[in-house]
């Protein structure tokens, strides 16, 4: 399939899943992960009418980002483990960084930002499942254990405080391969976490939900996602 028919099928069926659960399509921002991917499927992206991509890696994203800079409204989402030592790239280039998994990396994004004179929109990244393999803060049982919502709060305070970086929502990810009710699960719990959190801390914004992939977008989006991330349905069907 070309990826514009790739795309134009993707959007229908985010746009019957947004409608189906009461919600609109344009409440739904499509991520397009182009990891891997050359500059030229990019541009066909691109010229297809999607504006937002993925990257996890800051010196593709780096390379990516200057290469395609000349194109109007395109942004970059970081979405992957940042190293501390190759955070500037998401500081120069990202729109958005998906995967705040620590206090430090947050830290750093927020001292580079401030020279290059920018907020950066981040997301919390959580661990809803309890997969030892995922990354983000653990909550796996934060409707229950008292650390882990103690352990958030202090986190959320910490970088609240700082001015450069402000949070908007959470991220996480169901497990690979999981059953539609376990992924359904985990996006639900993810939801009523944001929901708990606008209610222990309401200063602070937590509408945005990163969290739908390409086998799981569909439960993703029933349950709230704002922004789904998704790469191999569109630029690796074969
Ligand atoms: C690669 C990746 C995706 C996209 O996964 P697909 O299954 O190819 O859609 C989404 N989120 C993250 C964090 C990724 O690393």
């Amino acid at each position: 399939m070309p990826i514009t028919a790739a795309i134009t099928a993707l959007q229908a069926e985010i746009q019957q899943t947004a409608t189906a659960s009461g919600r609109t399509a344009d409440a739904v921002t499509l991520v397009a992960v182009s990891k891997t991917q050359p500059l030229e499927a990019i541009i066909a992206a691109y010229d297809a009418g999607l504006r937002h991509f993925g990257e996890n890696r800051a010196d593709e994203l780096a390379n990516k980002a200057a290469a395609l800079s000349h194109l109007p409204d395109i942004h970059w989402h970081f979405i992957g483990r940042l190293q501390t030592r190759q955070s500037l790239a998401v500081a120069q280039y990202a729109t958005s960084f998906h995967a705040v998994d620590r206090r430090k990396i947050a830290q750093r994004l927020a001292q580079q930002c401030a020279q290059l004179n920018r907020v950066l929109p981040i997301f919390l990244q959580v661990n809803i499942s309890g997969e030892a393999s995922k990354t983000g803060f653990i909550c796996d049982n934060w409707e229950n254990d008292k650390t882990q919502q103690n352990n958030l709060l202090a986190v959320i305070d910490e970088i609240t405080a700082l001015d450069n970086v402000q949070i908007f929502g959470l991220m996480t990810m169901a497990p690979a391969n999981a059953s539609n009710a376990a992924a359904t699960a985990v996006f639900s719990r993810t939801r009523a976490l944001a929901e708990w959190l606008t209610k222990a801390r309401p200063s602070v914004n937590f509408s945005a939900l990163s969290m739908g992939m390409s086998g799981d977008f569909m439960p993703a989006i029933e349950q709230g996602a704002t922004h789904v991330r998704i790469g191999s349905k569109l630029f690796r069907q074969s």
